[in-house]
């Protein structure tokens, strides 16, 4: 016993909820800190799994450590992605309720590698059904394909996902997986045109260019030089990345697309719209006395008209050109010049619309290859599913623009969602149990999720109202309209309605949110373009002739028939996400938080400030708090009854009796005090996991 007692000591507890002192910040910290220097990477709190990236190759992701963990509750084994991702599928074979794992950490935490340790798991552990056997293959080569595509080398990761995503992995009634499904979510487009120094482009461009054969390359018109080549790679001066092989990478990608069930031709199509977005951004452009702009690259155009199959003449017009249709008596066209400096956006907006709906359309077509065939399995409702989410943690860097303002109002989302799930779920529980139970004090964060997203006084329907608005309109007005409006909100800030009050500064051009998890500051300037996402008609129009079959996917002549303004990019990513919150509320939720442990992507390197930081915005102590006010275990009497019995000679080697009373009497017998655990219905609730893990303890003794 003491010998546990001091190794538990040295590598600490294994579920935060054990912690002496619960709401200490520093006791938390120290924890990790203990556990991770004996590669410990993951601990408890209650169900929630936390992780910190060892930055290292662990051996404890191998078949025998699967094996080890299939069927064995929480608390019977050290902490684990696999405890997790067998949990929710014991979930769904034996009581078929969907499930959900949700990962979420900032960038470089760990969350992509976490969610395909998860799949990987299944696809290793899961039975096999009749028929569908491919399915398990494909569900793991959708991964290296949308990487390609979606993944870049960045200053925090250098394979960075830049877009979210959710899957959903299908199983049988016998636990066989038997389809998938995907859903991506904001992909960073801006990638395709510009990247910061010391990051790069998606990988595919530099897969492409590194591993293309010779005959493909040409038929390309690309040319097997440095990536510097390209005016769209060489911002990052990054072109290639110590621990990158663009050429493995090539090999994975290009034989999982043959998985998925892609034709050759097919793959042409897609490496042909690749290389068009490396052509456009190495057209030239000119200005003639007139000052009219005009394309000086000839070649590239030609290849460009080639890849894309539209007429050169017609694209090199749209380039240059706004058309503007003008409803007088009968319709009017009215074509005018653009300057170089429209030119030169109007070539970077096609560019970036081209990359994204093509990586919208892969999403698609991998998720028809991992549709389940049988209509009529899915419609008799013999199948359940976990989803998986991987997406992006809250993001605050020393300039925060519309993209963090997306991806932390996501974050705002995902922990309303949390709070209803948990605490509903909890509550009901209780209640069907007949349990007594206080309310937990916590805070409801739905007030900033109404602050951004709220119907005309909502931050997007303010800035949707200014991306609307003709004339003058502008970041600034866009500001002011703000102050107008929400000046009196608790959870909004400016410089002018701050009067010096609060501890940080916010510049003139910046608004601060006090997000549930901390503040951030916006600068306004970009989102009004941003969240207009333009591409001009006549751009639009050229698209929708396009003879590759991937593009002509993309671009459909509906757009051009409809009146109505395309949805901007605020709105859509709102919807989307109302999307995602009504798949996440129906299923159970399992939560993954990852941290991230140093900035220099080393082993070994426990960087406190950063730690603390990131317990922060992760919400981690006030999950602790929430948790620690409920019962921190549930079991079935019989569960308990089948592991626990040796421990009681009444109860062993069999109870004969009522479920209820051989464990009161087994609880007798251990002296569990009153405030350690209740009696339900069917359930023993236990309030400290002390309890549980000192039965444990005696158990392993006895054996
Ligand atoms: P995120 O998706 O959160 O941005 P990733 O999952 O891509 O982060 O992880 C970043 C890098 O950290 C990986 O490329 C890998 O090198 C390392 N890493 C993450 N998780 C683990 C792990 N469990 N074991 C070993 N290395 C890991
Ligand atoms: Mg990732």
């Amino acid at each position: 016993m003491e010998s546990t007692l001091s190794a538990r000591d040295r590598v600490g507890v294994q579920d935060f909820l054990l912690l002496e002192n619960y709401t200490s910040e520093a006791a938390f910290i120290e924890n990790l800190r203990r556990r991770y220097k004996e590669n410990l990477i993951y601990t408890y709190i209650g169900s929630v799994l936390v992780s910190v990236n060892p930055y290292k190759e662990l051996e404890i992701y191998s078949k025998q450590h699967m094996e080890r963990y299939r069927g064995v509750n929480f608390y019977e084994i050290s902490p684990h992605i696999f405890a997790l991702a067998d949990n929710s599928y014991r979930a769904v074979r034996t009581e078929r309720r969907d499930q959900c794992i949700l990962i979420s950490g900032e960038s470089g935490a760990g969350k992509t590698e976490a969610s395909k340790k998860i799949l990987q798991y299944y696809t290793t552990m899961c039975p096999t059904r009749h028929n569908t056997h491919y399915i398990r293959e494909r569900l793991l080569q959708s991964n290296p394909v949308l990487e390609a595509f979606g993944n870049a080398k960045t200053l925090r990761n250098d394979n960075s996902s830049r877009f979210g995503k959710y899957m959903d992995v299908q199983f049988d009634y016998k636990g066989a997986p038997i389809g998938g499904h995907i859903i991506n979510y904001l992909l960073e487009k801006s990638r395709v045109v510009h990247q910061n120094h010391g990051e790069r482009s998606f990988h595919i461009f530099y897969q492409l260019l590194e591993s293309g054969d010779n005959s493909l390359l040409t038929r390309l018109g690309l040319q097997k030089t440095n990536p510097q080549h390209y005016h769209y790679l060489v911002k990052g001066n990054c072109p290639r990345v110590s621990s990158i092989s663009d050429k493995h990478s090539w090999k994975i990608v290009t034989k999982a697309f043959t998985v998925i069930g892609f034709n050759e031709e097919e793959v042409e199509e897609l490496l042909k719209v690749v290389a068009s977005v490396l052509h456009l951004g190495n057209m030239q452009f000119g200005v003639d006395e007139f000052e009219e702009t005009h394309v000086t690259t000839d070649t590239q155009l030609k290849y460009l008209a080639e890849l894309l199959g539209v007429a050169g003449s017609a694209l090199s017009e749209a380039l240059t050109h706004k058309k503007l249709h003008i409803l007088f008596v009968g319709e009017k066209t009215m074509i005018s010049p653009l300057n170089l400096d429209q030119v030169l956006s109007a070539r970077d907006a096609l560019a970036k619309a081209i990359y994204g709906r093509t990586f919208t359309w892969l999403v698609q077509k991998i998720n028809q290859s991992l549709a389940f065939q049988d209509e009529v399995y899915y419609t008799s409702k013999c199948s359940s599913v976990i989803g998986l989410l991987d997406i992006y943690g809250f993001e605050v860097f020393q300039q925060n623009s519309f993209e963090q303002f997306c991806i932390n109002y996501c974050n705002e989302k995902l922990q309303q969602l949390f709070i209803e799930l948990t605490l509903k779920s909890e509550q009901e529980e209780y209640e069907a149990e007949g349990i007594g139970w206080e309310t937990v004090e916590y805070f409801n964060n739905k007030i900033i999720c109404d602050l951004v997203e709220e119907k005309f006084r909502g931050i997007i329907a303010i800035l949707d109202e200014e991306c609307l608005r003709p004339g003058d309109a502008s970041d600034i007005t866009f500001l002011e309209k703000l102050e107008d409006t929400l000046g009196g909100h608790a959870h909004f800030v400016t410089h002018k309605l701050a009067n010096g009050k609060t501890r940080k500064a916010v510049g003139r051009e910046e608004f601060r949110l006090l997000h549930y998890a901390g503040e951030v500051n916006y600068n306004v300037t970009g989102f009004l373009d941003k969240n207009n996402d333009l591409l001009y008609r006549n751009l639009k129009e050229v698209m929708c002739q396009s003879g590759n079959q991937i593009v002509k996917q993309c671009f459909h002549p509906d757009e051009l028939i409809d009146q109505r303004r395309p949805e901007t990019a605020a709105t859509q990513f709102k919807l989307s996400l109302a999307g995602l919150m009504d798949i996440l509320i129906l299923k159970e939720p399992s939560y993954m938080r990852c941290i991230k442990p140093n900035n220099g992507k080393q082993p070994g390197q426990f960087e406190e400030v950063l730690i603390r930081h990131q317990v922060k915005y992760l919400g981690l102590m006030e999950n602790l708090r929430v948790r620690r006010a409920g019962f921190a275990y549930r079991r079935s009497f019989e569960a308990f009854l089948q592991r626990y019995k040796p421990l009681c000679p009444d109860t062993w080697p069999n109870w004969r009796g009522q479920l209820l009373d051989g464990v009161s009497t087994l609880v007798k017998h251990l002296n569990y005090k009153p405030e350690e655990y209740r009696l339900g219905r069917t359930k023993i609730f236990i309030r400290f996991p002390k309890t549980l893990f000192l039965t444990e303890d005696a158990l392993e003794i006895r054996k």
